[in-house]
């Protein structure tokens, strides 16, 4: 008996010696310790030993289990350590390889257009204000004096979610929003740029949904002087040096004197050329001081306080400065299109 004890240590730590993987270890395990394994058998076998022998057999058995289980744990760890490094050298990741190119994208050519009037003013002391696209008839129209039935809103025509609620036409709502938060004391120096909604059929020079931004300054002694001399510095800065503008007379409900400003073409000198259609001058904005209902309504006085407003469209100012010939390549996403503006 003590000679088969001895064969099974043997046998058993030569194949855990040759065990390749834990389920193989696992394997020797249930074959020398499980519960029909011969170990087991040799025990339930003592009962025909002489009394005197059973204890001797019995240490021997318990020894060559320990020694056995004491194998498999050492075996087990070993095997376990070798997966880890297996998995290591798996997953390495090889810093010296060359990088897959990331495809960069690149700011839309109307925000980069809008980011750089932002600038131009931040820089004269203006503050940026947003305000919401879904609008009230009050702020949209009325507030900017076009009351209900007033002809000038047939040109501003929008969609209506209720009679009251719409898409705003024009970032101008932002002029009575903005006062009405300085409660009748200036100075106000806003600009406001966003997307603006209304009902025109689609076209070269159309879209339902284009941005705008707004320009306010409200203070005391404010003069058509002040606004000439902001827009002019505003066209130098953005077509150069050299470029002046000019009023003509204009109308908006909001602003009177109303005027459109032109800018002197920066493609032929004021030569005439086909950008300026041979005139020399190129119209970019409106603008004009505010009505003094406009000031009124948002709780300004009008005889202490004056201002002027403007407007302009940031996707004429980018198709200008761009050569764009269609308004509509702005908002197909058209990756040919908007690639030629990477690094402009
Ligand atoms: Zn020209």
């Amino acid at each position: 008996m003590k000679e088969r004890l001895y064969e099974l240590k043997r046998q058993a730590l030569e194949q855990i010696g040759q065990a390749r993987d834990l389920k193989a270890l696992n394997d020797v395990r249930v074959a020398y310790l499980g519960k029909k394994g011969p170990i087991t058998e040799v025990l339930r076998g003592m009962g025909a030993l002489p009394p005197e022998e059973r204890p001797k057999i019995g240490a021997l058995a318990n020894e060559v289990r320990e020694a056995i289980q004491q194998a498999l744990e050492a075996k087990q760890a070993k095997l376990e350590q070798e997966e880890v490094e297996r998995k290591l050298a798996a997953e390495a990741i090889d810093v010296t390889l060359p990088g897959r190119p990331v495809k960069l994208g690149n700011p839309h050519p109307l925000t980069r257009v809008i980011e750089e009037i932002e600038d131009l003013f931040i820089g004269m002391g203006y503050t940026v204000a947003e305000g919401p696209e879904v609008e009230t008839d009050y702020y949209n129209f009325e507030a900017l004096n076009l009351p209900k039935g007033h002809p000038a809103r047939d040109m501003q025509d929008s969609f209506y979610i209720t009679e009251e609620i719409l898409l705003r036409t024009h970032t101008s709502p932002m002029q009575a929003r903005t006062m009405e938060k300085h409660r009748g004391r200036g100075p106000v120096k806003i600009i406001c740029p966003g997307k603006v909604y209304r009902r025109d059929t689609d076209d070269a020079t159309h879209s339902h949904q284009f941005t705008q931004i707004e320009g306010l300054v409200v203070d005391r002694n404010i003069r058509m002087s002040d606004l000439k001399g902001t827009l002019r510095e505003f066209a130098r800065k953005l077509f150069g040096e050299g470029r002046d503008i000019r009023f003509r007379p204009s109308f908006f409900p909001f602003t009177e004197p109303s005027v459109e400003v032109d800018v002197s073409c920066f493609r032929c000198e004021g030569q005439g050329c086909g950008v300026c259609k041979g005139t020399g001058w190129i119209e970019i904005l409106g603008a004009g001081m505010v009505h003094p209902n406009v000031l009124e309504m948002a709780g300004f006085d009008s005889k202490t306080y004056t201002g002027f407003a403007f407007g302009m469209g940031p996707e004429r100012i980018a198709m200008l400065k761009y050569g764009i010939d269609d308004i509509r390549h702005f908002y197909q996403n058209d990756l040919r299109f908007l690639r030629q503006f990477l690094r402009v």
